[in-house]
């Protein structure tokens, strides 16, 4: 870990592009309110994920700490130990007996407790549960329709989070997929995904549910003729009315890190 000691040295890790997307008008002015705290070197987009795993500001809390993830965890919980869970269950496509909702979350069994416990059958990190239990929390519970968006088209929060999803979602997956290709089959087998040829004349595509009524489509097109590779991720029209757009970035970002794991596993 690289400790950062004064603004010059978060100055040089910055893209000195000055877009102003972390709300203040220069890189130089984020540098200084970074080293005073006053921002997080996360609040800039368009630092990269191993950038952001390397550096620290001098005294600043770890960022995505656990302690931040159960904290949130404990709020959500609360608040789910205080939900009609069987009543909830039709609404968010689940079925509630003996005291708990089982929901189908990338073709696994994953349940949430009256206690609000999420539990499952394979191991479940923070990343999930958060969104898992946001979902129970406030699902609209409306049907998928068929109509792929990017982030950036979700009415509610794209605008806000496209770019921080870019580089800590898409940016990443596209990466993993560069180098390890068999990744996209092994989705389809571990999280019971399906196929989806001819999906934006990618050349592979796959559909998973990450929870029941929010499927999400993976593209990844290949580098040709000095072309590189892309990779993008779609969101039904309706994914906003079932998952608030924070919860949308959380779920993804877990997924990617789950991704890492498997392909680090298979060896990538
Ligand atoms: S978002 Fe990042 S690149 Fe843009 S002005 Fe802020 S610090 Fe600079």
């Amino acid at each position: 870990m690289i400790e950062l000691v004064n603004h010059l040295e978060i100055y040089k890790i910055l893209p000195k592009t000055n877009c102003r997307e972390c709300r203040l008008p220069t890189c130089l002015a984020f540098a200084v309110a970074a080293m005073k705290h006053d921002k997080k070197l996360s609040d800039c987009p368009y630092l990269a994920k191993d950038v952001l795993e390397s550096h620290r500001v001098r005294g600043a809390k770890a960022e995505s700490s656990d302690d931040d993830y159960l904290a949130a965890m404990k709020v959500l919980q609360q608040k789910a130990a205080g939900l009609d869970l069987g009543q909830r269950a039709e609404i968010v496509g689940g079925q509630y007996a003996d005291g708990r909702l089982t929901m189908r979350v990338l073709g696994k069994n994953f349940y949430v407790e009256d206690s609000g416990f999420v539990a499952s059958q394979c191991h479940t990190n923070y990343w999930l549960a958060v969104p898992i239990l946001n979902y129970v929390l406030s699902s609209a519970g409306r049907e998928p329709v068929g109509e792929w968006l990017p982030l950036r088209d979700l009415k509610h929060g794209g605008e806000d989070w496209w770019r921080l999803f870019g580089q800590r979602c898409e940016k990443p997956l596209k990466k993993l997929v560069d180098e390890y290709t068999g990744l996209m089959e092994l989705i389809i087998d571990i999280f019971d995904g399906r196929p989806a040829p001819d999906q934006f004349n990618s050349d592979l595509a796959v559909i998973i549910h990450p929870l029941p009524k929010l499927p999400l489509l993976i593209c990844y097109w290949q580098s040709e003729e000095g072309m590189e590779s892309s990779l993008n991720l779609f969101f039904d029209r309706s994914a906003e009315q079932n998952l608030i757009i924070d919860s949308i970035y959380t779920l993804c970002t877990g997924l990617v890190i789950m991704f890492e794991k498997i392909a680090r596993t298979h060896g990538k």
